[in-house]
C-alpha cells in the first residue's frame, strides 16, 4: 500500500505548487491527477496573474481592489496575505523559467484587467496558465526522489481514521481499473472547480467538482457556494472564453444598436469594471431587447492595433476563426455572459486547513475566501499558487510531527463494490450524459446572472429528481481499461451534490451581492447578509446551513461603483 507524508489530489497549479512546497519542506509527496498533469484545467488560463510588483503600485491597492471586487464578502486577512505575497510569487515563477512578457525596456510588462486600479497583470501572451503549468511540472521532475506522480488515477473517496483525521484516499488507476489505497499523514485537495454543473461553461470536461463533493461528504463545510462567476465574454453555444485580456488591451462592448453601453453602467471603468458588473450589464441589454438575435452583444477587438492583437491575443485570434468564423482583427465577435468560476468551495483557514484534521484544500476547490462575492480577473492563478504553497508547507509541518496513521483496506473493497454496482445496473433508465445535460442547462437558466426564489425552488426540485435518476442510470462500458463511462457516473454524483449546495446557498442569501443578483431582493443588505453561508453534510436530506462572519481588517463596506 503506497504511503506518503502528504497526498495531493489534483495536479493543476494549486496541486503542483503544494507538492513543490511540501517537498522543499522535506516531506515525501504523492501527487495524483485524473488527467496528465499538464492537461489540468489550469492549462486554459489565458490572461495572466496579478501582483503589485511595480514600484508605483502597492499591495494595499491590490488588496483594496480585491475587497471591493468581492463586494466586501472576501475575508480581508486572507486577501492581505495573498496580495502581500504576490510579488514574491511572480518573481519566484520568473526565476524558475516562466517567460513573462517584457516591455520594450526589457522589464516585466503588465496589462490592465477588470476591477483593478493599476495595470498589474503579468502574462505570457494569452497562454499564461500553460506557461506556468509546464514550468512547475519541470520543477516536479527535479524533486523526483521525493515526489511520486500518479498520472491518470481517479480518486473516488477520502479516508478518515477512527479519530476523524483524514488519512488518505482510495483511487482507481484509469488505465486498468485497479483500485488502491493511499495512506498519508495529510491530504491536500487541489481538485479544481465545478463549472460542468452548468452548460455551457468555459470550464473543461474534467471540472466536475469531485474534490468539493468528496470533502463535503466526509464533513468538511463548504462556504460561499452561491457565488458563481459568469464571465462577460464567452461564445454563445459552446461557452468558449474570450479572455478579459482582450478588454485589457482596449476592446469595446457594443449592443445591437451600436451603443457602447458600459457608459451607462460603469462610466469610469467602462469595459474594465468588475466581472459581475459587466456580465449583469450585458444581460440587461440582452433581456431588454438591445442584444443581437442570437442572445449576444458584440466585443470589438478591432479597437486594438492589429499587430498587438496578433502578438498578445494570438489564441483568441485562432478561437475566433475556428469556433465563430470571425477574424477578430477585422470585425466584432458576438459574446455573452457564461459560467466561468466558483468563488465558493471547501472552507479553509489561511494555511489551507479545513475543519477535518489532516485535510487541506487549495485552489478553485477551496474557499479561503479571497474572492468573496466576485473574483477579479487574474486573481485565481495567484490564489492557486499562494494558498497551494501555504497548504504544502503546513501539511509538511503536520506530517513531520506524526507517524503514519493506520488505514484499513476495507475502504478499497467498499469503493470497488460501489463501482461494481454501477457497472451492474440494468439498462433502461436515462443515460448519464442526458442527466448531466439537463442539470447544466437548467442551472444556466435558473441559477445564472439573475436569480429569484421561484426559479431556485424549481432548480432544487429538479436536482432532487435528477439525483434519483442518476442513482439508477446504466452505463455501456463494463470493462476495466480507460472506462470513462463509470467515471462519468461518479462525476455526475459529485456535480449533483455541488449543484444542490449552489442552489441552497443562492436560495438562502436573500440579497444581491457580487455574482448573486436576486431579482426579488435587488439590494445589498449589509445589516443582515454581510456574512458567509456555510453548508455542512449532517446525514439529513438537506445540508445544514450556518453562518460565518466576514473577517474585516481595514476596509469598511462602501457603495460599489466603477
Ligand atoms: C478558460 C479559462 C481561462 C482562465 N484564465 C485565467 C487567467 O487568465 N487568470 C486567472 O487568474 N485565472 C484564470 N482562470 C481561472 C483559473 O484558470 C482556475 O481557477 C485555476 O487554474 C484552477 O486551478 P486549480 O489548480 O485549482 O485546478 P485545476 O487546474 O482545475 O486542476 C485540478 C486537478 O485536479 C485533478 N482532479 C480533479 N478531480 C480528480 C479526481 N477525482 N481524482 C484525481 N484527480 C482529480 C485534475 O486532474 C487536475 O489535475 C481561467 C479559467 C478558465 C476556465
Amino acid at each position: 500500500m503506497p504511503a506518503h507524508d502528504v497526498l495531493i489530489i489534483g495536479a493543476g497549479l494549486a496541486g503542483q505548487r503544494a507538492a513543490l512546497a511540501a517537498a522543499e519542506a522535506g516531506a515525501t509527496v504523492a501527487i495524483m491527477s485524473k488527467v496528465h498533469p499538464v492537461r489540468s484545467h489550469s492549462n486554459a488560463a489565458a490572461g495572466g496573474i496579478n501582483a503589485a510588483l511595480n514600484p508605483d503600485d502597492s499591495w494595499e491597492s491590490h488588496a483594496f481592489d480585491t475587497v471591493k471586487g468581492s463586494d466586501y464578502l472576501g475575508d480581508q486577512d486572507a486577501i492581505e496575505i495573498m496580495c502581500r505575497e504576490a510579488p514574491g510569487e511572480v518573481l519566484w515563477l520568473e526565476h524558475r523559467g516562466v517567460t513573462f512578457h517584457r516591455n520594450p525596456e526589457g522589464r516585466l510588462g503588465t496589462r490592465a484587467f477588470g476591477g483593478a486600479s493599476a495595470a498589474r497583470t503579468y502574462y505570457v501572451a494569452d497562454i499564461t496558465g500553460q506557461a506556468l503549468l509546464h514550468v512547475l511540472y519541470e520543477q516536479l521532475m527535479k524533486f523526483h526522489a521525493q515526489i511520486d506522480r500518479y498520472e491518470e488515477w481517479f480518486v473516488t473517496a477520502l479516508l478518515q481514521d477512527d479519530d476523524g483525521n483524514c488519512c488518505g484516499a482510495v483511487a482507481r488507476n484509469i488505465r486498468d481499473g485497479a483500485m488502491e489505497l493511499f495512506s498519508a499523514k495529510a491530504v491536500i485537495q487541489a481538485a479544481g472547480g465545478a463549472g460542468q454543473c452548468f452548460k455551457p461553461t468555459t470550464n473543461a470536461l474534467i471540472c466536475t467538482g469531485d474534490g468539493i463533493a468528496q470533502s463535503f461528504r466526509i464533513g468538511a463545510p463548504l462556504m460561499d457556494m452561491e457565488m458563481i462567476q459568469y464571465h462577460p465574454t464567452t461564445l454563445a453555444g459552446n461557452g468558449i472564453l474570450i479572455t478579459e485580456g482582450a478588454r485589457g488591451e482596449g476592446a469595446h462592448l457594443y449592443n445591437a444598436e451600436g451603443e457602447r453601453f458600459m457608459e451607462k453602467y460603469a462610466p469610469n471603468k467602462m469595459e474594465l469594471a468588475s466581472r459581475d458588473v459587466v456580465s449583469r450589464s450585458e444581460q440587461t441589454e440582452i433581456n431588454e431587447g438591445r442584444g443581437f438575435p442570437d442572445g449576444t452583444v458584440a466585443l470589438d477587438i478591432t479597437k486594438v492595433p492589429r499587430k498587438r492583437t496578433l502578438e498578445a491575443l494570438r489564441e483568441i485570434v485562432n478561437i475566433g476563426r475556428d469556433f465563430a468564423g470571425v477574424d477578430i482583427t477585422r470585425e466584432p465577435i458576438h459574446i455573452r455572459p457564461g459560467c466561468h468560476y466558483i468563488m465558493g468551495g471547501v472552507k479553509t483557514d489561511v494555511w489551507g486547513a479545513t475543519s477535518v484534521p489532516g485535510l487541506y484544500a487549495a485552489g478553485e476547490v477551496a474557499c479561503v475566501s479571497v474572492h468573496g462575492g466576485n473574483r477579479l480577473g487574474a486573481n485565481s492563478l495567484l490564489d492557486t499558487l499562494i494558498f497551494g504553497r501555504r497548504s504544502g508547507e503546513h501539511a509538511a509541518e503536520r506530517a513531520a510531527g506524526m507517524s503514519m496513521p493506520p488505514a484499513s483496506r476495507a475502504a478499497v473493497s467498499d469503493e470497488q463494490r460501489a463501482i461494481q454496482r454501477i457497472i451492474d445496473r440494468e439498462r433502461g433508465g436515462r443515460r448519464i450524459s442526458e442527466i448531466k445535460d439537463e442539470l447544466g442547462t437548467m442551472m444556466n437558466e435558473k441559477c445564472a446572472v439573475f436569480r429569484d426564489e421561484a426559479g431556485l425552488t424549481e432548480a432544487q426540485a429538479t436536482i432532487r429528481r435528477l439525483k434519483e435518476e442518476a442513482d439508477v442510470a446504466a452505463i455501456d462500458d463494463r470493462g476495466t481499461v480507460f472506462n470513462q463511462d463509470v467515471l462519468a457516473a461518479l462525476e455526475l454524483g459529485y456535480m449533483l451534490d455541488v449543484a444542490e449546495c449552489i442552489v441552497l446557498g443562492a436560495l438562502e442569501r436573500k440579497e444581491s451581492r457580487g455574482a448573486q443578483f436576486r431579482l426579488d431582493y435587488p439590494e445589498r443588505n449589509d445589516g443582515e447578509w454581510l456574512k458567509h453561508i456555510t453548508l455542512s453534510a449532517n446525514g439529513a436530506d438537506v445540508p445544514e446551513i450556518t453562518y460565518t462572519p466576514v473577517t474585516m481588517t481595514q476596509w469598511e463596506p462602501q457603495e460599489r461603483t466603477y
